[in-house]
């Protein structure tokens, strides 16, 4: 028997043991997905990343899981202070686009990059504006309760009515009081957040609704308590996202969810930690970011940014370089060729030994790096061959590294070189060395190297 699944959940600030809330049923895990205004970059996906590496290591341990991701495609404001423009509107006048267009193609690009770095669509993907009707009855849900009040651009939360308020990331709320910034305006405390925003007086914009309190357009954070609690439930297993939604995003969610239902909606808070570039954090507002596809551009394999995520801890920031991306490249060659070299047998069994050392790294708090040598040992370790590929076979159902589906690429070797190459092969065989060895060096130049092998040569690009 190996050890039990651990996980550290950020509500109680400790590492526990993760019992599903419904015994034989289905795990329900709820992530916070993309804001669809613009790509997403690298750093978004090392967040997407960890949460499919969660998703497998449930089922890993024999759980199904009911996988709910949201879309923000409206009320994303510039500014997490609910002042600024609409993501999505700003969006719509950088590109010339309407907000619905930029929403489908940004969504698709989205889905599109997921699939290149093998993870796993979502059970149910929904998105904020056709959840609308949802909102509005969990505003209004709130609002009964006493947790709201209006201002002139809005309904708002009033934090002050909740004394739990902002025990996710152990907000220090008097603090927060003394300190209160000039520009609170209308809101009554600093945390408060909107629920609803009413439209600008006199201006269409192009997403919005008719509510009870006036047309306008939902808060960013009501759709992931509305949303969770239409799929979920208002109590379920596991909620994730990236480091920076602990502190409002997350909060205002628990806030919400606790006023209208009196549960913190999720058993274990989890979050990714960022991923930096020149050690700052790589953002989208910042302008130069980079995405997937850059890193294709630039030759290199998408499941090597895969590779690279699994070298690092979750709850660690990664820093990105190019080199060591290019490691990370190097790493999975090696384990892809290595596999290849194995011979597959229908019989042959993954080593009980290394599975349950890989199960317990991975049950250590998802422990990937730790994970990830077991398998470098599976690899290469003393065992029948046959038995190794199917041990690494097995454990690549969570490292997600798609070792099975990769074919060796054949080499497409331009005449020009080949021709080199078949006249070297001549001059060796007639034993005109320097011939032979003037022709290796053109091919060199050429940026080829050429092996000599028992049947023949083989190519390689240097
Ligand atoms: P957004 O599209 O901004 O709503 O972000 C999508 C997801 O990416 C959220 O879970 C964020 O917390 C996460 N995220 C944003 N920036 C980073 C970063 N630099 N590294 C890791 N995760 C990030
Ligand atoms: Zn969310």
């Amino acid at each position: 028997m190996g050890k039990p699944l651990s996980l550290y959940d950020n509500y109680t600030r400790s590492l526990r043991v993760f019992e599903p809330l419904d015994p034989g049923g289905e795990v329900g895990l709820y992530t916070c997905g993309p804001t669809v205004y613009d790509y997403q970059h690298i750093g978004n996906f090392r967040t997407f990343l960890f949460e499919d590496v969660l998703k497998r290591a449930l089922r890993w341990n024999g759980y199904r899981v009911r996988h709910v991701m949201n879309i923000t495609d409206v009320g994303h404001l510039v500014s997490d202070a609910d002042t600024g423009e609409d993501k999505m509107e700003k969006g719509s006048r950088r590109t010339g686009k309407t907000a619905w267009e930029i929403a489908a193609l940004y969504t698709e690009a989205f889905l599109a990059e997921m699939r290149l770095l093998n993870i796993e669509d979502p059970t149910i993907l929904c998105r904020a504006t056709d959840h609308i009707g949802e909102q509005i009855a969990f505003i209004a849900a709130i609002e009964a309760n006493g947790f709201t009040y209006r201002t002139s651009d809005g309904i708002y939360f009033d934090t002050s009515k909740q004394p739990g308020y902002g025990h996710l990331a152990r907000l220090d709320k008097e603090g927060l009081e003394a300190g209160k910034r000039v520009d609170l305006g209308e809101k009554r405390n600093p945390t408060d957040f909107a629920l609803w925003k009413f439209s600008p007086e006199g201006e269409k914009r192009q997403m919005e609704w008719d509510s009870p309190w006036g047309r306008g357009f939902p808060g960013w954070h009501i759709e992931c308590s509305a949303m969770a609690e239409r799929y979920l439930g208002p109590w379920f297993d596991i909620h994730c996202g990236g480091e920076d939604h602990i502190s409002v995003h997350h909060t205002n969610e628990i806030a919400q969810t606790e006023a209208k239902a009196g549960t913190r909606l999720a058993n274990f808070w989890m979050h990714g930690y960022f991923l930096l570039m020149n050690d700052a954090k790589m953002a989208k507002s910042a302008g130069g970011f980079l995405r997937v596809a850059s890193l294709v551009d630039e030759g290199y394999d998408p499941l090597a940014y895969r590779y690279l995520c699994l070298t690092g801890h979750y709850r660690s920031q990664l820093n990105f370089t190019w080199d060591a991306l290019a490691a990370a490249q190097t790493g999975l060659e090696r384990m892809r060729q290595g596999f290849h070299a194995l011979p597959r047998e229908a019989l042959a069994q993954a080593d009980a030994a290394l599975v349950e050392r890989f199960g317990d790294e991975l049950n250590d708090d998802l422990n990937v790096p730790r994970a990830l040598a077991v398998a470098w040992e599976a690899l290469r370790g003393d065992r029948p061959p046959a038995v190794r590929r199917a041990t690494l076979a097995k454990l690549d159902e969570v490292l997600g590294l798609g070792l099975e589906a990769w074919t060796p690429k054949a080499v497409e070797v331009p005449d020009a070189v080949r021709a080199l190459a078949e006249a070297r092969a001549a001059a060796r065989k007639a034993k005109q060395w320097a011939e032979a060895d003037r022709l290796r060096g053109e091919l060199a130049t050429a940026g080829w190297e050429m092996e000599d092998r028992a049947d023949g040569y083989a190519l390689k690009r240097k």
